[in-house]
């Protein structure tokens, strides 16, 4: 794969750029891996980040119904479209392989068109389904109808899982390559939580799956990595505003008592907050990070 990847690099006069998080996976044996565990099936839809070359993407292209590739960068796309050329809008290739439909789109993934975007993929793909919250009226938000693989750049990895955590069209899962300690921080427990933790935990049951070394990139990068596989829950419709409200405010400072925080952070004064932790039997002495998720929770549905 190296080999390969050095060779359309020359091609094409391509440099990696490091600041877009250019370290492209080497290693077939990782994806492979990485396939096995995103567990695709062949009338799935895939929401893939950052495709790069396209290696992982044309894995994902021979098992899934279709592909949404969102790559930021537009040298890459012109590649992309290229050497993905057969699996654009055609036909089955073979019997083993449903379909073949790989959209590439030059986009920021954080980006409120990428939003309108991946709506209308899944307006579109999602077989007599609008992407509208399960059960109209229901009171659980809506999970499902796509998954989504990626190498991220490991820059935007909390504002991507922001994004797609708290969006109103949520995945049913997520396999991502991340940096090992940013893995390591999302499936931390009490006391050793953080904005992080909590957010990810309160949508999804995470799971490091393995780590993998630098050498398995290139260019090799500082950090080393993991696979981290995110299934989501159905959980009930919450103000997301409000809850990210009363997280940022209690992770404020991490070394002072929840309760200042939050009255710092504009949620609620001392007093009253004094009374709402000794009703949910929480020491006023407590600290954001001594919080599990469904003390979170319970805060939230007081406040
Ligand atoms: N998927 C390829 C692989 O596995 O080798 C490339 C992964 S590389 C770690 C990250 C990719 O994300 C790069 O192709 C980079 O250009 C792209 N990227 C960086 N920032 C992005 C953003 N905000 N939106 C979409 N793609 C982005």
């Amino acid at each position: 794969m190296l080999k390969q990847i050095k060779e359309i690099c020359e091609k094409y006069s391509l440099r990696p750029w490091r600041r877009r998080g250019q370290n492209f996976l080497i290693s077939q044996k990782i994806l492979e891996k990485i396939i096995e565990i995103a567990d695709l099936k062949k009338d799935d839809l895939v929401l893939e980040v950052g495709p790069g070359l396209g290696f992982l993407t044309e894995e994902l292209a021979k098992r899934a119904k279709k592909v949404l590739a969102i790559e930021i960068d537009k040298n890459l796309v012109g590649i992309l479209e290229e050497r993905l050329k057969n699996y654009q809008n055609t036909k089955p290739r073979s019997e083993s392989y449903s379909t073949t439909g790989v959209e590439i789109i030059k986009e920021d993934i954080l980006s409120a068109e990428t939003e309108k975007i991946i709506f209308n993929w899944l307006k579109e793909n999602l077989k007599d389904k609008t992407p509208t919250p399960k059960g109209r009226g229901s009171d659980l938000q809506s999970v499902g109808g796509y998954k989504i693989v990626a190498n991220l750049p490991y820059n935007i990895t909390s504002r991507f899982l922001r994004i797609f955590l708290s969006s109103k069209f949520k995945p049913e899962s997520m396999v991502l390559m991340i940096q090992k300690e940013v893995g390591e921080r999302i499936i931390a427990k009490p006391p050793q939580m953080s904005k992080l933790s909590v957010m990810v935990q309160f949508y999804t049951q995470p799971k490091i799956v393995f780590k993998v070394k630098k050498e398995n990139f290139w260019p090799k990068p500082k950090v080393e990595s993991a696979i981290l596989r995110l299934i989501l829950f159905e959980r009930e419709k919450i103000d997301e505003d409000k809850f990210f409200k009363i997280l940022r405010a209690g992770f404020l400072s991490p070394r002072k008592y929840l309760l200042n925080n939050l009255e710092k952070g504009g949620v609620i004064k001392k007093e009253e907050g004094e009374k709402i932790f000794n009703q949910l039997g929480f020491s006023p002495k407590i600290r954001a990070q001594e919080l599990s998720v469904e003390d979170w929770r319970k805060i939230y549905f007081t406040i």
